[in-house]
């Protein structure tokens, strides 16, 4: 277990709790009461009740209550990963939780109306567009989904079973028979990811499922040039700027660097619902892809030397975007209502493998 105040290091995963306030299903629901308690005083702490006589209390890196803010939740989770990526590491955004409990809220909201409400997505974005310089750098992304270990592209959506690549000369995974559209301004992002969100309606309805039932990943590439300050100031020892640059010893590099936004399939086990053929063909993947990500979360948390990666496309797909010197934050959602009390506790206990 590690300290709260070592959230810049890389390879670990910051986790988040985030509580989604009530819905007129759980004010409505006389039979059922809060069974989750977050702790003001003690932020690291949340509290589940069942039946007011258990209580277990659990640490998260934050702990957001139904009342924190899109911006909040923002900085607190996301800006350290996005701050990486502008300075050349990869980094990684989840939110894990059952259906209904605010993953895509939290990560994808649009906010057309009311900027307040704008997701992760759209403010990493405007962070990164702010900081990039159109003459100099590129921001590009693509947007799949895995849906039964198909990753299928939702900017091209005819595009399905699509290969994800190792590098082995320099560990990248990529998606090279995917899209990718340069992103030009935030317009077009939202532009973007309206489309990505229109083809995965689309392509959910085609294959008669929903789109809880697979992960959405927003893969955002960006390329930037720098002048390399630390080579310049060894190469200025002795001499003087000018003939350095004169010289031509300053040459700008180029710095690339990947940001994935994921939005898991919704993490309830739907073994118990008496579901048959096809959706307990969809369920097994689902657990596969979600277990096989818990397994990578844990042998990082426990600096295990060998992360596995290969079990399944989603984790094939985080390699070199977790671990080493990317930032990863993990955000679980959960909803208040002890109806789910079963679902959110093990929601709970997933984020808790990270700690
Ligand atoms: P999921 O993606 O986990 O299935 P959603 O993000 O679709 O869940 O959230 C379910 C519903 O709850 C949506 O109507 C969403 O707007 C609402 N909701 C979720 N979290 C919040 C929140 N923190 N504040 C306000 N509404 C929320
Ligand atoms: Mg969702």
């Amino acid at each position: 277990t590690r300290q709260s105040d070592d959230d810049a290091e890389p390879g670990r995963v910051r986790v988040a709790i985030r509580l989604r306030p009530k819905n007129t299903e759980d004010l409505s629901d006389a039979d059922f009461f809060d069974c989750v308690e977050l702790q003001p005083e003690q932020l690291m702490k949340l509290k589940l009740k069942k039946n007011n006589w258990s209580s277990d209390s659990y640490r998260f890196d934050e702990v957001f209550t139904e009342s924190a803010s899109q911006k909040r939740v923002y900085e607190a989770v996301a800006k350290p990963v996005v701050e990486g990526v502008l300075n050349g590491y990869n980094g990684t955004i989840m939110a894990y939780g059952q259906t209904g409990t605010g993953k895509t809220y939290t990560l994808g909201k649009l906010g057309k109306d009311d900027a307040s409400e704008r997701g992760i997505m759209v403010r990493a974005l405007e962070d990164i567009i702010a900081s990039a310089s159109p003459a100099s750098d590129s921001v590009e992304m693509s947007y799949l989904q895995i849906y039964m270990e198909s990753v299928q592209d939702l900017l091209a959506p005819e595009k399905v079973n699509i290969p994800i690549v190792d590098d082995p000369k320099n560990g990248e995974v990529s998606v090279p028979g995917a899209a990718v559209v340069k992103i030009q301004n935030l317009d077009h992002f939202l532009h973007l990811l309206q489309i990505g969100e229109a083809n995965r309606h689309a392509a959910n309805t085609r294959m008669n499922t929903e789109s809880s039932r697979s992960h959405a990943i927003l893969m955002v590439s960006v390329r930037r040039s720098v002048i390399d300050k630390e080579e310049n100031d060894t190469s200025f020892q002795g001499k003087d700027d000018t003939s350095v640059l004169v010289g031509g010893h300053v040459i700008p590099t180029v710095r690339k660097s990947k940001l994935l936004i994921v939005d898991l399939a919704g993490s309830e086990r739907l073994d118990k619902s008496g579901s048959e053929g096809h959706l307990v063909e969809e369920t097994k993947f689902i657990n596969l892809s979600l277990s096989s990500l818990g397994k990578c979360i844990n042998a990082l948390a426990e600096n295990s030397p060998h992360i596995p990666t290969r079990d399944s496309k989603l984790t094939r797909l985080l390699r070199d975007s977790f671990g080493g010197s990317a930032r990863t934050s993990l955000i679980v959602t959960i909803g208040p209502s002890s109806r789910y009390h079963t679902e959110t506790a093990s929601t709970i206990m997933f984020g808790q493998r990270a700690m």
